[in-house]
């Protein structure tokens, strides 16, 4: 039987739009009542990549969380929020997460709060075990909601990623240590494996194009998308952007692993079809090859610290995994020790990491 996945066209983040799209979705796929039931703790997953504003495309708009957790609510769930971006605390505040959640009075929960327990990965093929989010793994229902958008290292980011935020923090950094880019996908699809969503719903009202996924312009798609299984939900939106899923490493791993419908034909899309949402959407090139990393540090350039808009705030160098980031004032790159995780561009609140003039990736289309 194919996988669903349900396209559904929002215009804007007004919150009673956005609600009756998100039923309207669920709905298409079966409805939330055949995933939720009557009594069910319920984790929120969405995508809080950092210290980010809404209205800057990198986090899972509040609006969505807002309207998911009335509609679980409504299903007779218990709704919680949870998530561990890198910078936990201002994150979950600037977000808009915590406004929406004491509206809604219900918890927010950032992993470390709880701990992490190690776990055995049995169909791990890069990663054997890991310390994973106790929280995740004790409720009774996970719904992941992630934005939709590229990414500089595996180009874009979805469902099968957004569980990377739920591993111990050291965990993500030892994991970024992986030093090419089809291994540290196996790994996030590891990862993946250990608590796959029993849904995942994505805001692609307003993404993020160029090189996300916390800095790159924000662009308005319009859809709101949703599945029960996670890997035909990222072909389904990768592809409204103009990928093709099979060039995604973690939408091809996953698929290649039969862990969900990667390819368009093993899905059955509902509601608006592709060609009918597909936008121009710059995107983040493909490189083929197995050794990304080392060719963009040989022809694409290297990363920089802008100090005009550096702070010195240290986050990026507490969280780069190779030490390659030393305060002298401001934060100065050893490109030698540089594994090119993207940690720091991704991380930086003030975008002050930037590609230096010979990067392609400024050009991305
Ligand atoms: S580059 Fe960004 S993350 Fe690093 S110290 Fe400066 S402001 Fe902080
Ligand atoms: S300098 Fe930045 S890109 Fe390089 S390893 Fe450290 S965090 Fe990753």
């Amino acid at each position: 039987m194919k996988s669903k996945v349900a396209v559904v066209r929002c215009k804007e983040y007004d919150f009673e739009e956005v609600k009756k799209t998100m039923q309207e979705s669920l709905k298409l796929i079966g409805g939330l009542g055949n995933i939720v039931r009557k009594g069910n703790k319920v984790l929120l997953k969405p995508n809080i990549a950092g210290p980010f504003p809404p209205e800057q495309g990198a986090t899972t708009h509040p609006s969505v969380i807002k309207a998911m957790i009335q509609l679980v609510k409504e299903a007779g769930g218990i709704p919680v929020v949870g998530d561990g971006p890198g910078t936990i605390l201002p994150a979950f505040e600037i977000s808009g997460i915590i406004k929406v959640a004491d509206e809604e009075g219900i918890e927010v929960i950032p992993f470390n709060k709880n701990g992490f327990e190690m776990v055995k990965i049995p169909m791990g093929e890069q990663l054997k075990e890991i310390y994973f989010s106790k929280d995740v793994l004790k409720k009774d229902i996970v719904i992941s909601i992630p934005k939709l958008k590229t990414h500089a290292l595996v180009y874009y980011t979805g469902a099968i990623k957004n569980m990377f935020g739920a591993i111990l923090p050291d965990s993500r950094k030892k994991t970024h240590r992986i030093d090419d880019v089809e291994l540290f996908s196996k790994a996030l699809v590891d990862i993946f494996t250990i608590r796959k969503p029993d849904l995942a719903i994505m805001d692609g009202i307003v993404g993020m194009e160029g090189v996300g996924p916390t800095h790159g312009p924000v662009k308005k798609i319009g859809v709101i998308i949703s599945s029960t299984d996670s890997v035909a939900i990222d072909a389904v939106s990768s592809s409204v952007i103009g990928y093709d899923p099979m060039d995604i490493p973690t939408i091809r791993n996953a698929y290649m692993r039969k862990l969900g419908a990667g390819r368009l034909e093993q899905i059955e899309i509902l509601g608006e079809q592709i060609k009918e949402v597909r936008i121009d959407f710059k995107r983040v090139p493909i490189l083929k090859g197995r050794d990304k990393r080392r060719f963009m540090r040989l022809a694409l350039g290297h990363l920089i610290v802008d100090t005009n808009k550096c702070k010195k705030c240290k986050i990026c160098v507490e969280h780069c995994p190779s030490e390659a980031i030393r305060l002298i004032p401001y934060p100065t790159i050893d490109q030698k020790i540089c594994v090119y995780c993207y940690c720091c561009f991704e991380l930086c609140p003030e975008g002050a990491v930037i590609f230096d003039e010979k990067s392609m990736l400024g050009k991305s289309s």
